[in-house]
């Protein structure tokens, strides 16, 4: 697909390059924030799988930089906004980038580390695997994803925190719930105008972080286990078997964004300049080192195309 008509496509992709966005999922954030209002009172947030940065930006733009520019804020004053991602990202202001797995606890550490000693306010993480369009396996994937970010949350959340991750509605998305339950009151799926409708993602926003008493986050996978067995806790089980009558869960959807705003799924014109024509803006920061990059390289380089990769040694 050209640029041009990606513009007219997608039209929330053409507003991100206008309004000097990384990512169109900028827009899910800030849709996400109308509704929920998740950014009041925030000091602290941590933003998991954040390249290429546009959920970073939105931090930036909402909490650091106007604390920054009153005449009278002090370094102190400043939140503190800490991003995660597997991949290198360019920099940001008022973002502090770490290069690193979710799936590994010790990256919980670093993330406190950087807060001295103090826990998160809020945590965001719209990670996602690379989809293989087997939606079971996607969904899967995406849900161990979020239990990685559920893991780091539990270590850096405080309590009455919130705690927004994308998700894959499917069939598991009952168990996902009451997973999310365990440890936050309210947990509502919602799903941002700019998230197309034909796309099986949403997001969870879960809000007033209260653990069990006692909990251990070195428990968190058994809890979560009781959740997801039949033999489980009574009340707590969310297993197809009682998804009946009485026993079975509604979970809180909801729509958000300006419901007469842009339609994701709608094409719309291109705005002409004065001769008539159309000019496309190029991304505002394309990822620095995608994954993708070196097989680019190679089909540049070789003319021949990704079979060349199947020769290559696997660590390079
Ligand atoms: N929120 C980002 C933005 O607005 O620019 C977009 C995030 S992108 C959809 C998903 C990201 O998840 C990718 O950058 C990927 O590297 C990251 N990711 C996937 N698995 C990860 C993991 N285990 N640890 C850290 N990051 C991960």
């Amino acid at each position: 697909m050209g640029k041009a008509s990606r513009d007219k496509r997608d039209i929330y992709y053409r507003k991100a390059k206008e309004e000097g966005w990384r990512a169109r999922s900028a827009f899910k954030l800030l849709q996400i924030d109308e509704e929920f209002n998740i950014f009041e009172g925030v000091k602290r947030v941590v933003d998991l799988c954040a390249a290429p940065g546009s959920w970073s930006q939105v931090l930036s733009r909402k909490l650091y930089l106007p604390v920054k520019q009153l005449p009278a804020s002090k370094d102190g004053d400043l939140p503190l906004i800490v991003a995660i991602d597997l991949q290198p990202m360019a920099p940001i202001e008022g973002v502090i980038q770490v290069q690193g797995d979710i799936t590994n606890a010790r990256t919980a550490e670093v993330v406190i580390r950087h807060f001295d000693g103090c826990k998160a306010d809020l945590v965001v993480c719209d990670g996602a695997p690379d989809v293989t369009g087997l939606h079971d396996m996607d969904e899967f994937v995406q849900s161990q994803l979020i239990l990685a970010g559920l893991t780091i949350v539990a270590h850096v959340l405080r309590e009455g925190g919130k705690f927004i991750a994308k998700i894959f509605r499917g069939k598991d998305t009952s168990l996902l719930y009451c997973q999310l339950k365990l440890f936050f009151p309210v947990v509502t799926f919602a799903k941002p105008k700019s998230s197309r409708n034909s796309s099986i993602e949403a997001f969870a926003v879960c809000e007033n972080y209260s653990p069990p008493e006692g909990f251990n986050p070195k428990d968190l996978y058994r809890l979560l286990e009781k959740v997801g067995s039949p033999s489980g806790g009574d009340d707590l089980d969310c297993s197809s078997g009682w998804l009946e009558g009485p026993n079975k869960v509604y979970i809180p959807f909801l729509a958000c964004g300006d419901l007469s705003g842009y339609d994701s799924d709608r094409s719309y014109p291109l705005p002409k300049v004065a001769d008539g024509t159309y000019q496309s803006l190029d991304p505002v920061q394309p990822p620095i080192a995608p994954p993708y990059k070196r097989a680019l390289e190679i089909k540049k380089a070789s003319g021949h195309g990704i079979r060349d990769l199947e020769k290559l040694p696997l660590d390079s």
